[in-house]
């Protein structure tokens, strides 16, 4: 049987180059970068060479970006750091209602210490509407986190413009771009941002690294208090090996993302429209405003875990929204907050492609689905009422 991966957006496979990058640090080149002597140079070297490619790549400076070790650390140093180290200048905080629970739930921690935060809603379509945002501004606002793309509907929101109405306010600007960073071109200038959080192991890197961009000129309290390591951003032994992925991974989404890009959205609209043509289905999320690889679609009568369980046993590999959120039994807060009902938005289906994905297996997967789908709506008394 095939076996078709189509969980992009929860984790990408290590790619050979990057795994081949990597090795000598976990084995000869083992050295700690503090140290003086050879070992130690060789790993402080890599570490340099590491931070400027990224950098580079993003449009920052070298002493602007910090390794960490995920993008939910990245995104919890950016707003707890921000919040906390502007304390005194404001306690007013605003985000959307469809962050990553990386976002949210930190947003929820400073709530309980005396924060106040806005929480904009999205259209239909799953975007925000800048209006709102500056509707939402106040004088005590020290801090904006809007994520760059969405990692359950795939839309892409309009960074470029609330970082700028943010920094005519002077508040700080952060975007969670774990989605964006290697699928889109993210340029921190551009999009008129002072903090950007990313992860590997959304672009064909290793797990457990991530980095955080910060504009020169921002202070953020530490979270981890130790060396000097980072500049005294973030302590700890660098992860030699896994900044190295992180470089390397990155590099090479980069270059190949033109080619990539074309490919992935053909089978993305063919997804999309071959799953449309199966009677009560919808499509979640604007369809121009939209990440390259995502599909997020609802099926009415039917239970999303019902149909991601029967997809498992004709080899596929989807998700009914987010990772983090399967398991429980509430419906996604991304869907409810596009006004989904709670029962269409138990029927979601996320397929999210990656660059290795083939026109046949897309071919697999809609010839698979539409019976699937047909006897789940069969057993479903909701279907028949
Ligand atoms: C995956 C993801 C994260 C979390 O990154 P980790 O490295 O897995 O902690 C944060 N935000 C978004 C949008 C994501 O997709």
């Amino acid at each position: 049987m095939e076996l078709i991966y189509l969980d992009h957006a929860a984790t990408t496979p290590i790619r050979s180059e990057v795994m081949e990058a990597m090795l000598p640090y976990l084995t000869d080149k083992f050295g700690n970068a503090s140290s003086i002597y050879g070992w130690g140079r060789q790993a402080r070297k890599a570490l340099d060479d590491a931070r400027a490619s990224v950098a580079e790549i993003i449009g920052a400076d070298f002493n602007e970006i910090v390794f960490t070790s995920s993008g939910t650390e990245s995104d919890n140093m950016a707003i707890k750091g921000a919040a906390w180290e502007y304390r005194n200048k404001g306690r007013h905080i605003i985000t959307s209602s469809i962050e990553h629970p990386g976002v949210l739930n930190t947003m929820k921690s400073l709530e309980k210490e005396g924060y106040e935060v806005t929480y904009l809603p999205v259209n239909a379509q799953g975007l925000i509407c800048v209006d709102d945002f500056k509707q939402a501004l106040r004088d005590d606002t020290i801090l904006v986190s809007i994520m760059h793309a969405n990692n359950e509907v795939g839309t892409i929101q309009p960074i470029a413009a609330i970082g700028q109405i943010a920094h005519e306010h002077g508040i700080i600007m952060h975007t969670d771009a774990v989605q964006t960073a290697g699928a889109l071109e993210v340029d921190v200038n551009e999009l008129n941002v002072d903090l950007l959080s990313f992860s590997a192991h959304k672009f064909y890197g290793p797990k457990g690294v991530g980095a955080l961009y910060i504009r020169k000129g921002i202070r953020l309290v530490p979270l981890i208090h130790g060396g000097n390591q980072e500049r005294r951003r973030r302590a700890g032994t660098e992860n030699t090996a896994g900044i190295v992925g992180l470089a390397a991974a990155l590099e090479l989404a980069d270059k190949e993302r033109p080619e990539f890009t074309g490919k992935m959205i053909h089978l993305r609209d063919k997804l999309i429209d071959g799953i449309l043509k199966i009677p009560h289905t919808r499509l979640n999320g604007s369809r121009t405003q939209r990440l390259p690889n995502n599909v997020s679609v609802c099926f009415e009568f039917i239970e999303g875990e019902s149909l991601l369980l029967n997809l498992d046993m004709q080899g596929i590999a989807g998700s009914s929204g987010s990772a983090c959120t399967s398991g429980s039994l509430e419906p996604s807060h991304v869907l409810l907050a596009l006004g989904l009902k709670h029962e269409i938005a138990h029927g979601s289906l996320r397929l999210t492609l990656g660059k290795d994905n083939t026109e046949a297996e897309i071919d697999y997967v809609l010839k698979a689905l539409e019976p699937i789908v047909h006897r789940l709506r069969e057993m479903s008394p909701l279907y028949h009422s």
